[in-house]
């Protein structure tokens, strides 16, 4: 039983589900470094880690390295070059394993000792350009240290602990999930941000935009994370602990009704039939497709196997995971996006730039780095032989874009036919319309492609003009705001005047709230992430299309946010009484 006061905060729901357990504390900040001394017997762990650490910074900036080069150009890539090259430093590196070795410190201590003294050397220099390559060193030295403190962090904190944190990038999101945690909750982030949705890929409950939670929890303390209300409570009494497993239960009794309709077909009472889709980004994810009951991979997020490997995937390594989500969505569809890294999906935290989500992103940094996006397209192809495969362009904001990814579909269809090898002749390509230039002229975008993917996840972010990931201006990031809801308006009847079929894949899709709406707007298939796909089925098959024509049509003549929100609401809890709305 807690003695100690309970507090209740209220943050963004970001992935359902509710958990009790300690909280862990994660603290992330500049590296800090302790003269700490070791054992004997630690001798050989603590060499294994600095080893480790180097080969993973070094790994980590020949990626940055061949990033800049294809962006900026190898002179100003040099920088990195030279970061290498004091990693590949014997004497250095030799120093600093001794001091391991024979004063039993541990090695982020060693690290900050050997190579300050360098960087000291450098600082005192007469010399501009050598003390300007101080910093560079000092880079390289926190980075080591980085590496070695994020080894410990994960061997330290008790598995089975929910992490709270004032932000998580999405490499920390999955770097932890390694260690069973039970759920995040943190003081900054949006519902939308990459971290939130890889945490639902992942099954992980988690709230975000809790503001000061870091302030407010200490390790150890008892907590519970609600994540289909975005509450979160710390030392919580017995009968909110009671309240809790009774709400999870319901949860889990209504999860378990919904089963019965798996294997039913999304229709509405009079009939219209529409396609309801998983947003994946693991090929483990995968058997979600039948266990859902879905028509297929709407949107496969290729991301993740590029930033949970050290390099650039090879062409069979891609193949061989692209391969398994179609044997495993077969005979359903797999709508496999290329690449899209920048904005908060970085790979490395060297290439920054100011405006990340206006930057180097998507299918921009696709058609600077040809030889990435061959790779990609030829194991993309090659899946196809094995299963229906379309392929989807991210950030797509004109024509030419459009154009130029096509000549390069075909190199490499040609470098794979002069090869012999097997592919779908006729694969379907499509955009996504997640920029608003791209929105404006749906309609000549259709012409070129096979198919349209409405990514509302960035599309309200740029239309609106509020970043999706800063909890600070939540409150205006509005899936239903007027303009976001006519701009899908003319999406969909653009891309219907051109004959092509409009899929969402943001998590509006998967919104019930939303639901009446898109349907009533006459989109054809919706892409969600899995869990929430059998109670968006249920809804379908509890309405009728006539009737959400009807309700898009009245909120169409709606000026407000709070307005839409409210009428559609009301019109879902009278429609189908049984959804547990939270
Ligand atoms: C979107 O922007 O809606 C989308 C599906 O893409 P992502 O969330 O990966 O940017
Ligand atoms: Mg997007």
């Amino acid at each position: 039983m807690e003695s100690k006061k309970e507090i209740v905060l209220h943050g963004i729901a970001a992935s359902p589900g509710i958990v009790f357990g300690k909280a862990y504390v994660f603290a992330k900040q500049a590296p800090r470094v302790e003269e700490k001394s070791i054992v004997e017997s630690e001798v050989p762990l603590e060499v294994e880690r600095l080893q480790n650490a180097v080969d993973r910074s070094e790994k980590e900036l020949q990626k940055v390295l061949q990033l800049t080069e294809q962006k900026v150009g190898s002179q100003k890539a040099k920088i990195f070059e030279a970061q290498i090259m004091i990693l590949a430093d014997a004497v250095l590196f030799g120093s600093i394993r001794k001091r391991v070795q024979k004063e039993l410190k541990c090695a982020e201590f060693a690290v900050h000792r050997e190579i300050s003294k360098y960087q000291q050397l450098m600082m005192n220099s007469s010399d501009e350009y050598m003390r300007e390559r101080a910093h560079d060193v000092e880079d390289v030295k926190n980075r080591i240290i980085r590496n070695i403190q994020q080894e410990k962090l994960i061997s330290r904190f008790e598995p089975n602990s929910i992490v709270i944190s004032e932000i998580l990038t999405p490499a920390d999101t999955v770097l932890f999930s390694r260690n069973e945690v039970l759920a995040y909750a943190t003081d900054m982030g949006g519902v939308t941000s990459h971290a939130a949705l890889l945490s639902r890929s992942l099954n992980i409950p988690s709230v975000v935009g809790l503001k000061e939670i870091t302030k407010q929890v200490l390790t150890g303390d008892s907590i519970i994370v609600d994540g289909y209300t975005g509450n979160v409570i710390i030392h919580p009494a017995a009968e909110t602990i009671e309240r809790c497993i009774e709400r999870k239960k319901e949860h889990e009794h209504f999860d378990s009704r919904l089963k019965e309709i798996r294997e039913f077909t999304a229709q509405t009472t009079d009939g219209k039939i529409v396609h309801l889709s998983c947003n994946i980004e693991f090929s483990e994810e995968a058997v979600s497709v039948h266990a859902q009951g879905s028509t297929g991979v709407g949107l496969y997020r290729t991301e993740g196997l590029f930033l949970r490997t050290e390099n650039y995937p090879s062409e069979d390594e891609q193949y061989s995971e692209y391969r398994a989500i179609v044997e495993k969505a077969h005979p359903h569809k797999v709508i496999m996006r290329t690449l899209d890294i920048g904005g908060d999906k970085v790979v490395s935290s060297s290439s920054s730039e100011e405006n990340p989500f206006l930057g180097w992103r998507g299918i921009r940094v696709l058609l600077d780095m040809p030889e990435v996006f061959l790779t990609q397209l030829r194991a993309m192809l090659r899946a196809s032989a094995h299963g229906e495969v379309w392929i989807m362009l991210p950030m797509i904001s004109g024509i030419k874009e459009i154009r130029q990814s096509k000549e390069f579909l075909e190199q490499a269809k040609n470098e794979l036919r002069e090869k012999n090898i097997p592919f779908d002749e006729n694969i379907k390509i499509g955009a996504m319309i997640e920029v608003p230039s791209a929105a404006i002229i749906a309609g000549e975008i259709a012409q070129e492609v096979d198919f349209l993917s409405i990514g509302t996840n960035d599309l309200i972010q740029y239309l609106l003009a509020v970043d999706r990931g800063n909890e600070v201006v939540s409150s205006l990031y509005q899936e239903f705001h007027p303009a976001v809801i006519k701009t899908i308006q003319n999406i969909i009847n653009d891309a219907h005047r051109a004959g092509k079929p409009v899929s969402m894949c943001g998590e509006m899709a998967g919104d019930p709230v939303a639901l009446l709406l898109l349907l009533g707007l006459g989109l054809d298939e919706f892409s969600m992430t899995p869990h929430i796909l059998p109670e968006i089925k249920k809804i379908i098959r509890s309405v009728s299309f006539a009737e959400a024509e009807e309700i898009a049509r009245h909120v169409l003549e709606m000026k407000t946010e709070d307005d839409i929100k409210d009428f559609l609401r009301v019109n879902l809890h009278s429609m189908v009484p049984e959804l547990l709305m939270e």
